[in-house]
């Protein structure tokens, strides 16, 4: 298991090696398990935040307003597109969603990372405008039986929903390929497992890693 830089232990040796954080987004057509699998990112990388996002939609049964999405109307919405407040907006199945940008700038000035359930959409703006802190995976479902399946057992939706997400679903696929990384769900624990090997290799990208020549020539002076 990797050290966290934060938890780099004081004392003799070079001065710490601080980091930039990093904006770690996952899509997948509705059903295909980000959200489990961005739930126990969470629960396992205390330096991870979700990003709350807006939208026009109206909560699901169970959603609570501020912590799965904060949900605004229209005119809210578009005053925050004016405003320059979103970081990147879409329309997706007839509503609007969108990333405030406040609390990305500061969890990332901070060092911390940001998880992100976008859509492709959302992807190619952040991919546009912030390429290099950016990391995409896409998730991809087993078979489309398994997909529906999920989401027949979700109960969230109803059946005309449901038939709508199907339909969607293959359209939502086909962008696998403007992301860096695709995973194939078969098994949760595994698929955490795989974002989680990626999220530690990009922790390590050199650019991510402020101070790094100050250590280095520290190290040469015998720190
Ligand atoms: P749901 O309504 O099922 O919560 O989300 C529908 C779709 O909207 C999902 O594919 C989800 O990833 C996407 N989505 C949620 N929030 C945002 C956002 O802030 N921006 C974009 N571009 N897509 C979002």
């Amino acid at each position: 298991m990797t050290i966290p830089m934060d938890l780099q232990p004081a004392g003799p040796g070079p001065a710490k090696i601080g980091r930039r954080g990093l904006m770690l987004v996952l899509s997948s057509p509705s059903g295909a398990g980000k959200t489990t699998i961005a739930r126990r990112m969470l629960q396992r990388n205390s330096s991870l935040t979700m990003s709350v996002s807006v939208t026009t939609r109206p909560p699901r049964p169970g959603e609570v307003d501020g912590v799965d999405y904060h949900f605004i109307d229209h005119a809210a919405f578009e005053r925050m597109v004016v405003d320059k407040q979103l970081l990147e907006h879409a329309r997706v199945f007839g509503n609007y969603y969108g990333t405030p940008r406040a609390p990305v700038e500061l969890a990332l000035s901070k060092g911390r990372e940001i998880l992100f359930d976008i859509d492709w959409q959302g992807t190619q703006q952040l991919a546009e405008n912030a390429r290099d802190d950016l990391v995409s995976i896409f998730v991809l479902p087993p078979s489309s039986k398994e997909l529906e399946r999920r989401l027949h057992t979700r109960a969230q939706d109803s059946v005309e929903v449901i038939a709508g997400r199907m339909a969607k679903a293959a359209d939502e696929m086909s962008h696998y390929f403007d992301y860096e990384y695709v995973i194939v769900n078969y098994d949760v624990e595994n698929s955490v497992h795989q974002v989680q090997s990626i999220l530690e290799a990009e922790r390590l990208k050199r650019r991510r890693q402020i101070g790094l020549s100050d250590f280095v020539r520290q190290l040469q002076e015998g720190a």
